[in-house]
């Protein structure tokens, strides 16, 4: 730490990456990254783009937002969506600009939210997850402070009903109401069908796990025009052109092929549930999943010893080194083959625990 760092900054214990190993040899299940490459069309789309990279991209994203409404339906417009740079940033907007109420969130969800939260000086409090591990709804609820909720949840990989963000909602309209949907896609039901109903909804979207797209870094956020314009504000204020020409031009692309992802995404629901019954057949436990990873643990052995035992046959998965969580690995969902090599691999280290 320099001399120079502000005291605002000082003690904050940033968010920690999964590991990106520099030889590809490992399988790697670590960051629920999508098995699949960018679908052909995303590719072609954002090569165009290549040429073109001497100008600034459209600071408003236009084609894309309008991609991103007509693909969500809903009755969407694209006035009530924001483009952003992974929904990471559009996170980090939503904690700065809603910041004065405070927030309220799981104790056990995306590391990034306390992050968030601390960087803008905003209070938090943190809810327990109940003893199965799903989200206390009732505390929630009761909660005077805006919600963000990550719904599946992560590292967990539950999801809640829609009643129940509803029930938020509507419970106390003077708060808003932040769902990450990362990971809808492979199973959960979107809560941007209510949209039209509640203005103190936000919704985030991201490119990264069910569209192949991690590495370019797109996200988005969809909510009333007045919030939209709100993280506008800031994000005039930090950086416009926060999307650059290839990831808008490769994000249309990847929505212009809806059969891909929907191709993909039914590919990862399929191996989600044959290593959930495998791995419960061989005395493995995991929570219910609808999203592209499966919480995973087994009485005799603890988060950190199956990593390293996946490790040495080859297989990078993520623990967790947090109370309630050391028992567990997080296992992203990967192709035919890789869970093929994961089932025989965990098979394997069964028999030497
Ligand atoms: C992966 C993830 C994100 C971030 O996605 P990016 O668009 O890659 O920034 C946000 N929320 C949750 C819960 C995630 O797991």
């Amino acid at each position: 730490m320099s001399r120079f760092l502000s005291d605002a900054y000082a003690s904050l214990v940033p968010y920690e990456p999964g590991e990106q190993p520099k030889k590809q040899t490992f399988i790697k299940l670590n960051t629920n990254e999508s098995p699949f490459p960018p679908s052909q069309k995303a590719i072609e789309e954002g090569e165009k783009e290549l040429r073109r990279l001497f100008l600034y991209p459209d600071p408003e994203c236009t084609a894309l937002r309008e991609k991103i409404a007509e693909n969500l339906g809903c009755f969407i417009r694209k006035e009530e969506i924001l483009a952003g740079n992974g929904s990471d940033e559009i996170l980090f907007l939503a904690f700065n600009a809603f910041k004065d109420r405070g927030f309220v969130f799981p104790d056990i969800t995306y590391g990034f939210y306390p992050v968030y939260a601390r960087v803008a000086g905003a209070s938090y409090r943190e809810i327990p997850l109940l003893p199965d591990f799903s989200v206390d709804f009732k505390r929630l609820r009761e909660a005077k402070e805006n919600v963000v909720l990550a719904n599946p949840n992560a590292p967990t990989g539950i999801f809640a009903p829609l009643t129940e963000v509803e029930a938020l909602l509507s419970e106390r309209s003077d708060r808003l109401v932040i769902i990450d949907e990362a990971y809808v896609d492979f199973g959960g039901e979107s809560a941007v069908s209510l949209i039209g109903k509640y203005d103190n909804l936000l919704v985030t979207r991201t490119f990264s796990k069910s569209r192949s797209l991690a590495g370019a870094r797109l996200g988005f956020a969809v909510g009333n025009e007045e919030l939209i314009r709100d993280l506008n504000l800031l994000k005039y204020s930090v950086n416009p052109y926060n999307v650059n020409r290839v990831t808008a031009a490769m994000g249309w692309g990847a929505l212009a092929d809806e059969s891909y992802t929907k191709k993909n995404c039914a590919a990862i629901v399929k191996n989600r549930e044959k290593l959930a019954s495998e791995i419960a057949e061989m005395g493995y436990f995991s929570l219910p999943s609808k999203a592209n990873f499966l919480f995973v643990r087994h009485e005799k052995a603890s988060g950190e010893r199956l990593y390293r035992a996946l490790r040495n046959e080859g297989i990078l998965v993520r623990y967790f080194d947090k109370e309630r969580l050391r028992p567990f690995v997080r296992i992203t969902i990967g192709d035919e083959d890789a869970t093929a090599e994961l089932i025989a691999a965990l098979r394997r280290i069964r028999e030497e625990l």
